[in-house]
């Protein structure tokens, strides 16, 4: 059984390399982080010991009908997205989105093994804390890996997962995606030490900035985009955000 918050579309990739695609989402439920900036806190502040994490502080209830828990059998999703795309005879674009779904990537693996046979490609998004397996690395196209900065409030032994990192990087379909805030200098030191740590190749690497409004994504992304592209960074907007703001249906 899986542990799903959401399944919407079609919509836009909002984010990274594959950005302004069409897509479907499939959202899953809970997380093993906890970052105070998270925009999808609905999939795992539902305690008020996690809700204290986040920036607003809001605990969301587990059971809300719209974005909270829904236990589903893959077969159940798959009918789900075939609801709202034709995604047997039309493939596209399936983002698997959370929370964390890497948490659930054995379970993960008969709908991905299912949408990917229909020339579907599987985009996993991902914090980059827990390794793939073989028989989930193969059914995905890319991992679109955004591993926590300071900045998101995670202890570094829990945020920072450099073997996991290494092995994302290894399979050679991953991107990785850093969020910047306004104190966008201090991030970007950060970011420097984790591409040369692991080390992953800058033409692989991009900064998005933060925020849930547009005003702000885009006088971050300005302030940043000089920096970022010195370094032989790519900088990623939030289309979804420059669209619809903060709706969590789009
Ligand atoms: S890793 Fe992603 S889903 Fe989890 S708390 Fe951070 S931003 Fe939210």
């Amino acid at each position: 059984m899986l542990r799903i918050s959401q399944v919407f579309g079609p919509t836009v990739q909002g984010e990274g390399s594959a950005a302004g695609r069409h897509c479907l989402f499939v959202r899953t439920f809970d997380c093993n982080l906890g970052c105070t900036w998270c925009d999808t806190a609905y999939t795992w502040a539902v305690t008020e010991e996690k809700a204290a994490k986040t920036r607003s502080g809001k605990r969301y209830e587990h059971d809300d009908p719209a974005y909270g828990l829904k236990v589903m059998e893959p077969a159940e999703v798959m009918d789900r997205l075939r609801a709202l795309w034709e995604v047997e005879t039309r493939p596209t674009i399936i983002v698997v989105s959370g929370g964390e779904p890497m948490m659930q990537q054995r379970g993960l693996v008969p709908l991905l093994q299912r949408l990917s046979g229909c020339g579907n490609e599987v985009h996993i998004e991902t914090a980059g804390t827990i390794a793939p397996v073989a028989e989930f690395d193969a059914c995905v196209t890319q991992y679109n890996v955004s591993p926590k900065l300071a900045n998101s409030g995670n202890r570094l032994s829990k945020r920072y997962k450099p073997a996991v990192l290494a092995a994302l990087r290894d399979t050679e379909k991953a991107w990785f995606k850093f969020v910047v805030t306004q104190d966008y200098e201090t991030d970007l030191e950060e970011v420097d030490r984790i591409v040369a740590d692991v080390p992953v190749p800058t033409q692989r690497v991009m900064v998005m900035p933060e925020g849930s409004d547009r005003r702000t994504n885009i006088a971050t992304a300005q302030k940043t985009v000089d920096a970022a592209l010195a370094r032989g960074y790519g900088l990623s907007f939030r289309t979804h955000v420059l669209l619809w703001n903060d709706d969590p249906d789009r």
